[in-house]
């Protein structure tokens, strides 16, 4: 449902600076071959190899150095029989040259050079279009734009490039208990913690999030804060407030107004909310830390990763056996935090199964995944992991 919910952008061009990450939305073919001209491999002597077939160290060949060809010399040049050019890497090879020497095998004249080393006609040197013929297909639509990607791309003229736009996330804590960190706290108040997280995460799939807002158990409040935020938002992610107590601002607010609240069979995250409000996609996570940031590995991490047809949609997933035994609840599917031990292929649950225990999340880099079926495991059962960053 949550992968329904989450809609992609239309396809943007970009400055490539910003299309790190991204994924192309249309093929590329060359506008123009690469190299673009003939060009030296190496720092030397552009020549005739016909005139320096036999050189060697007791045999030197000496030529007249007629042009110094620094990389960038735009004017085109023609080597006259009888003479060298001086020419660096990466400068236009000149008409008529047909091999370079490099450096090393003369004695580096600039008046004039002796060559001490033969070469092969066509040694060291470039030909265009060797690379990448013009015209030919390059990259595809649906690549990832990493670095070498936007290399190629800037390396055939393109300032710009069309990718699946990335999506903006609002993400919105509630809860009148939440106080910033940085500011006092009285009794009954405890530090935000969602709201980064959610950023954070939200961010690591791939996606925009600014700073996080945070409104009060409100539902007056609440309204008006999404109402403000919601504008040119794909989706907005909100903790708290959607369980079965009194003041659950979230679904007090979005209850009757296209958000299913349900309770899904699973730990930790029963109560979860998910629909459209204004426009945009609402999900709405429970509160408890590790609720929250599971739900977002369940829910909303593949369905922004699908959007924005990023490769991964799902996390790496492996077997891996239990190094303790471990009890799971009927019915209900169970994420549990744990630790890789990749050398022996073996995984330790972390931490007790509630759902505030933070610091276990923190010192996880795998999620467990129990299924409903599952009530009991002995030590060394085979168990399928969900490998976190
Ligand atoms: P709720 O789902 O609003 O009933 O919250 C469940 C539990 O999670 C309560 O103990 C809240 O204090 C805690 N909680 C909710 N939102 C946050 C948050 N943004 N940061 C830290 N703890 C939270
Ligand atoms: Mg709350």
């Amino acid at each position: 449902m949550v992968r329904q919910l989450v809609r992609p952008r239309d396809p943007v061009e970009v400055p490539l600076v910003d299309a790190a990450g991204l994924v192309l939305a249309s093929d590329v073919r060359a506008g123009l071959p690469l190299p673009q001209f003939d060009n030296s491999a190496m720092d030397g002597y552009a020549v005739r190899a016909a005139e320096i077939a036999g050189a060697s160290a007791l045999n030197p060949v000496v030529l007249p150095v007629a042009e110094d060809i620094p990389a960038g010399r735009v004017d085109e040049l023609v080597l006259r029989p009888g003479t060298a050019h001086r020419i660096m890497t990466g400068a236009a090879l000149p008409r008529g040259a047909d091999a370079i020497v490099p450096v090393e095998a003369t004695d580096a004249g600039t008046e004039k050079v002796t060559i001490r080393e033969s070469r092969e006609s066509g040694a060291h040197v470039r030909r265009a279009g060797e690379d990448v013929a013009e015209g030919e297909p390059v990259l595809r639509s649906g690549q990832q734009l990493g670095a070498a990607q936007l290399a190629l791309l800037a390396a055939l003229g393109h300032p710009r490039v069309p990718v699946f736009p990335p999506l903006r996330v609002v993400v919105l804590s509630t809860g009148s208990e939440l106080v910033e960190p940085g500011r006092p706290l009285r009794h009954g108040q405890i530090y935000e913690s969602n709201g980064i997280m959610l950023a954070t995460a939200v961010r690591a799939a791939g996606a925009r999030a600014e700073q996080a807002h945070l409104v009060t158990d409100d539902v007056g409040e609440f309204a008006e804060v999404f109402a403000e935020l919601v504008g040119d938002t794909d989706v907005v992610v909100t903790s708290g407030g959607v369980s079965a107590g009194a003041y659950e601002v979230v679904k007090d607010a979005f209850t009757g107004r296209g958000v299913d609240f349900v309770k899904v069979a699973m730990q930790p995250g029963m109560p979860q909310g998910a629909g459209t409000v204004d426009g945009a996609a609402v999900v709405a996570l429970p509160g408890n830390p590790v609720s929250s940031l599971v739900s977002f590995e369940v829910f909303l991490r593949p369905a922004l990763r699908a959007a924005m047809r990023l490769p991964r949609v799902q996390r790496p997933r492996l077997r891996a056996r239990l190094s303790e035994r471990l009890t799971s609840p009927a019915g209900r599917r169970q994420f549990r935090r744990g630790v890789l031990d990749r050398e022996n292929g073996t995984v330790r649950p972390i931490g007790p199964p509630g759902s505030h225990f933070l610091r276990y999340l923190a010192s996880a880099d795998c999620l467990l995944d129990l299924a409903e079926d599952v009530t009991a495991l002995a030590e060394g059962a085979d168990v399928e992991v969900w490998e976190l960053d």
